[in-house]
Order: C-alpha cells, then sequence, then structure tokens
C-alpha cells in the first residue's frame, strides 16, 4: 500500500484527479496532515465519505516510531525503527534562531568516509520520502513544538537518493504544511558532482553544504573514497558552476581530525582553493567514536585554523558543539542497536 506522506502537492492533485475529486483538495489534504496534525483521513470533515474511504483504503500512514532518545541539554538524539527493523537516526538541535532537525536519508552509506560512523555499516536502503516526513512529524509530536529548520545531514547520502529527498523537500517546504523555507533547508553532500548539476537546474532556494574535509586529493582520496570518482578540481568547479547557477552562497563544510587536516599548510591550501569564491566555511570539532581511530582537533588548532582562514580573507564559523555527552557523531546510536 502506499503511504500519504509519500504526496507532494502534485501528487495529491493527481490522485484527486484520478478519483474524480477537486485539485483543491490537495490543499485541504496538505492541511489536514501537517498543519493540523490529523493523519488518519477518515477524521477529514470538509471530505465526502466515500473521499475519506477512498483515503484511507488507498494509503497507510505512520509508519516508522521512536526506538530510542537520548539528550543533554540542547541536542536530542533519537532512534527510529522502520518498519523493515532497519534502524536510522535524527537529531534535534536548540539553536538560539530555534529548532533545527539533522535526518537521515539512506539505512547505511556506501560513501566509505574513513571518519564517518554511519559510513561504517554500508547502506541497506535509500528511504522512502515518507520516512524522511515521518522523522520530523515523530520529533514535532514528541516536543509538541515546531521544527524551524532542517538539515539533510544524517545517516545516509542525500543526492545518493536524489528523487525521494527532492520529493521530501517539496513536502516539507510546501506553505500550507510544514512550511519550512527553503532558505532553512539545507542538503549536504560528499561531492556527488553530476547531481549537483542536476540540483542547480531546479528552482530551489534550499542551502547546499558540501562536506570538504580536506585542503588537497591525497588527503581527500584517503578520508574520503567519493574524491577517486569525482576529484577536488571537479568538485571545485561543480560548486563554481552551482553558485553562478543558483546566486547563492554555499556551505563548505570541514570536520577537524586531529594531525590530519588540520595543520597550517592545510589552512593555506583551503584558502587557495577558496578565495574569492561565495562560500563560508564551517569548522566541525570531531565527534570522537569507539571505532574510529580519528581524534578531535584540540581547541587551540582549530581557533589558529581559524584564524588563518580568516586573515585570507575566507569566511568561517566554528560550528557550536551539540551533544558530545550524547552518541552525538551520527551514526552512533545506529551502530550500538545494529552491533
Ligand atoms: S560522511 Fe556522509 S557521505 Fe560520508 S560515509 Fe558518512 S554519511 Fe556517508
Amino acid at each position: 500500500m502506499k503511504h500519504i506522506m509519500d504526496l507532494s502537492r502534485e501528487s495529491f492533485i493527481k490522485y484527486f484527479e484520478e478519483i474524480g475529486e477537486k485539485s483543491f483538495k490537495a490543499s485541504q489534504a496538505i492541511e489536514w496532515l501537517y498543519d493540523k496534525k490529523s493523519y488518519d483521513p477518515i477524521n477529514w470533515s470538509n471530505f465526502k465519505n466515500d473521499t475519506r474511504e477512498k483515503l484511507v483504503s488507498s494509503f497507510n500512514h505512520f509508519m516508522i516510531k521512536i526506538k530510542k532518545k537520548e539528550e543533554d541539554n540542547l541536542t536530542k538524539k533519537y532512534l527510529f525503527e522502520l518498519e523493515d527493523n532497519n534502524h536510522i537516526e535524527a537529531v534535534l538541535m536548540e539553536h538560539d534562531y530555534g529548532l533545527s532537525v539533522c535526518i537521515s536519508s539512506q539505512v547505511g552509506c556506501n560513501m566509505g568516509c574513513s571518519f564517518c560512523e554511519s559510513g561504517r555499516l554500508k547502506k541497506v536502503r535509500n528511504l522512502e520520502t515518507y520516512e524522511m516526513v515521518e522523522q520530523i512529524l515523530l520529533i514535532e509530536n514528541d516536543i509538541n513544538k515546531r521544527i524551524s529548520s532542517v538539515v539533510i545531514m544524517g545517516i545516509g547520502e542525500p543526492l545518493d537518493n536524489y528523487d525521494n529527498v527532492l520529493e521530501f523537500i517539496k513536502i516539507i517546504n510546501d506553505d500550507k504544511g510544514l512550511a519550512i523555507g527553503a532558505r532553512h533547508i539545507t542538503l549536504s553532500t560528499c561531492g556527488l558532482v553530476p547531481k549537483i548539476k542536476l540540483l542547480q537546474e531546479l528552482p530551489l532556494q534550499i542551502n547546499l553544504a558540501i562536506s570538504l574535509h580536506a585542503s588537497n586529493n591525497e588527503l581527500r582520496s584517503k578520508l574520503m573514497p567519493i574524491n577517486k570518482a569525482y576529484s577536488l578540481d571537479e568538485l571545485i568547479s561543480a560548486i563554481d558552476k552551482y553558485i553562478e547557477h543558483t546566486n547563492r552562497r554555499v556551505t563548505i563544510e570541514y570536520v577537524m581530525l586531529n594531525d590530519v587536516n588540520d595543520n597550517e599548510v592545510n589552512a593555506k591550501e583551503l584558502i587557495n582553493l577558496l578565495k574569492g569564491k561565495n562560500v563560508y566555511v564551517n569548522l566541525i570539532p570531531y565527534n570522537e567514536t569507539s571505532h574510529i581511530i580519528y581524534k578531535k582537533s584540540p581547541k587551540d588548532k582549530i581557533l589558529k585554523f581559524y584564524d588563518i582562514l580568516k586573515k585570507g580573507g575566507i569566511n568561517v564559523t566554528i560550528r557550536k558543539e551539540f551533544g558530545s555527552k550524547i552518541s552525538a557523531a551520527c551514526g552512533q546510536l545506529r551502530s550500538k542497536e545494529v552491533k
């Protein structure tokens, strides 16, 4: 059976037209689901009885459930169990500008980044659109508050699940539904160049974040096998074209690994790669995990790296650390479960 939270506005319109209903019913369905949080169509009082019955017999709703939660004061980490008993994670973070959720887009990941706990467990499958939507709804219902921004940066490579992720973005962005503004949606990729090129052609105002994590090809290939398929040069040129097409600033994610990518030479190489581009660099203190040898760069090294970039004319920030007391590294909660 299909899932009702797989349906974007276009798909709802198509469905209602097929069953002989007016297309404006799409707006009402979206309002019931995401604004009024009424998930069972049998309760949609402005729909005819036979339409409600058709909806009930055609679609499922709520197929994933919260299995476990861990929290410290500004962060809550959720482990979800899917219908087929697979597990994924999402993280809720409280910022001074609102609540943001980082969601998963796949069960496991095949990109094999050597510092990543999520990638340690290979991809089992792509998430369906509804499984991404439900992560947000279950969290909103759990805390009884609205989420104001979404980051697709949890388990999985979102551009490796391109179609479902785009449907998900359309659904959460719909102004009659969750109404999360495109500028509050960030998609993070390890650098699937052909998909970045597709993305730039779409009329989307979302934020693109590139997980760069290295300042030269040799190091990047060691840390991120994707670099062997799409080299740093190809990736940087794709970023240039993306900026040219969309006129949007791109975020460059750079995880700080002690004695791996955090020295002065790395900082200067990064300046050479990025100077003059409409990007900002987000330096990420690493979340250590017991399975992976990398260690977090000490604070003074991160600050020095930051200073060099800043003096080199690069827009740069250091990401606030969230949830270091809980299983904060992406994929850590799931790997405890999968073991
Ligand atoms: S960092 Fe992202 S792309 Fe790389 S293995 Fe982890 S989840 Fe996959």
